[in-house]
C-alpha cells in the first residue's frame, strides 16, 4: 500500500521513519534537501509537490507547524488536493485546530477523501521509539481504517470523538504542560534562591505529591543538566495554548489560570524567538530571578 508523508520536521521525521518499513513511502518536504536525505536513508521515494505526493497513495499523513500551513497546502495545480483520488485517508498529524479540521474535512468530504485529525504525544523520542499517544477525532469508520497506520508510531491510538476532537484533546494537553514548565520552574528558582540545593530539590518534590512529567522527566534530563535540548518549539507550545484557550471560549468555560499561562508564553516566545525550545521558558524565570536551576 503506497503512503504519503508530508512535514519532515522534528517530530514528521521520525513518525515517518516507521512508515518506511511497513509501506511503499512517498515523502515531501518544503525544503527539499530534508526529504531527499530522508528518502536516501529510509528507502522512501521523494516527490517533487504536494500533488505528487498524494497520487496513487491510499493514505496521506501530514504534519505541519499549524493548521494553516496544512489548510494551504492543499491549494493550487500543485497542491495536495489536485493529487487526491475519491477513497483516499488523509490523517493530519499536526497539532491543529478543530474549527479549520472540520472545514478541511467537510472540504475533502466533496472530494470522497476520509479525514482525520490525528495530533500526537510522547516527543520527538517517542516518536523514535515507536510509543506515540495518537489523538484521532474522526467518525468510526474513519477510525478503524487509521488505526493499523497510526499504530507503526502511536502505542495508544485513541479514539477521542468526531473531527477536531483529536486537536482539542492535544490543546489542553498542552497547555497543561505548559502550565506545569512555568509552575516548576517558578517553585525551583525560589528553592534555590532559598538555599536549598536544586537537585536535592528535584529529588524530594519527585518522592512527593507536587510531581509531574516535566520535574520527573524534563527537568533532570535538560535543566539541572544544562543541556537544553531543541525538541520541540516553543512557538508551537504557544501556539496550543492559544487553540485551548479558543476551546475554553467556545464552551464557556472560564480559565484565568490557562489565559495568565498564554500570556506568559506568548512573551517567552517574543523574548526567545521562533526557534528556542519550549522548556526554555524556564530559562526565562531564572532571568528574572537571577538564579540558575542546575545541579
Ligand atoms: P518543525 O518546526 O520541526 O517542522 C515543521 C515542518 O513543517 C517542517 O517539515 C517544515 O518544513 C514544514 N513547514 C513549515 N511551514 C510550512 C509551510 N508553510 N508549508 C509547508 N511546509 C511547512 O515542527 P515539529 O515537527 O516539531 O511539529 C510539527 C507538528 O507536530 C506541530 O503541530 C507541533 O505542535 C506538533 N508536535 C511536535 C512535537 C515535538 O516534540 N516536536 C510533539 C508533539 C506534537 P521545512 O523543513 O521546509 O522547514
Amino acid at each position: 500500500m503506497r503512503v504519503a508523508f508530508l512535514g519532515l520536521g522534528a517530530i514528521g521525521a521520525p513518525m515517518a521513519a516507521h512508515l518506511a518499513g511497513r509501506y511503499d513511502l512517498v515523502v515531501w518536504n518544503r525544503t527539499a534537501e530534508r526529504a531527499r536525505a530522508f528518502a536516501g536513508r529510509h528507502g522512501a521515494r521523494q516527490a517533487a509537490t504536494p500533488r505528487e505526493a498524494a497520487e496513487g497513495a491510499a493514505v496521506v499523513l501530514t504534519c505541519l507547524p499549524t493548521s494553516r500551513e496544512v489548510e494551504a497546502l492543499l491549494d493550487g495545480p500543485d497542491g495536495l488536493e489536485a493529487g487526491l483520488a475519491p477513497g483516499t485517508l488523509f490523517l493530519d498529524c499536526t497539532s491543529g485546530d478543530p474549527a479549520t479540521s472540520r472545514r478541511l474535512a467537510e472540504r475533502l468530504a466533496g472530494r470522497g477523501v476520509a479525514f482525520a485529525d490525528t495530533p500526537v504525544s510522547g516527543g520527538t523520542n517517542g516518536a523514535e521509539a515507536g510509543t506515540l499517544t495518537v489523538m484521532v477525532g474522526s467518525d468510526a469508520a474513519t477510525f478503524e481504517r487509521a488505526r493499523p497506520v497510526l499504530e507503526a508510531f502511536g502505542r495508544r491510538v485513541q479514539h477521542m470523538g468526531p473531527v477536531g476532537a483529536g486537536d482539542a484533546m492535544k490543546a489542553v494537553n498542552n497547555a497543561l504542560l505548559a502550565v506545569n514548565i512555568r509552575a516548576v520552574g517558578e517553585g525551583l528558582a525560589a528553592l534555590v534562591k532559598a538555599g536549598v540545593p536544586a537537585r536535592t530539590a528535584v529529588e524530594v518534590l519527585n518522592a512527593s505529591s507536587g510531581r509531574s512529567f516535566v520535574s520527573e522527566a524534563l527537568v533532570p534530563e535538560r535543566v539541572l543538566t544544562g543541556t537544553w535540548p531543541q525538541t520541540f518549539r516553543l512557538a508551537l507550545l504557544d501556539k496550543d495554548v492559544g487553540i485551548a484557550l479558543g476551546l475554553l471560549e467556545q464552551t464557556g468555560v472560564e480559565g484565568p489560570l490557562l489565559a495568565r499561562t498564554g500570556e506568559l508564553c506568548a512573551e517567552a516566545r517574543r523574548a526567545l524567538g521562533e526557534e528556542a525550545d519550549y522548556l526554555e521558558m524556564i530559562r526565562v524565570v531564572e532571568r528574572q530571578a537571577g538564579v540558575e536551576v542546575r545541579g
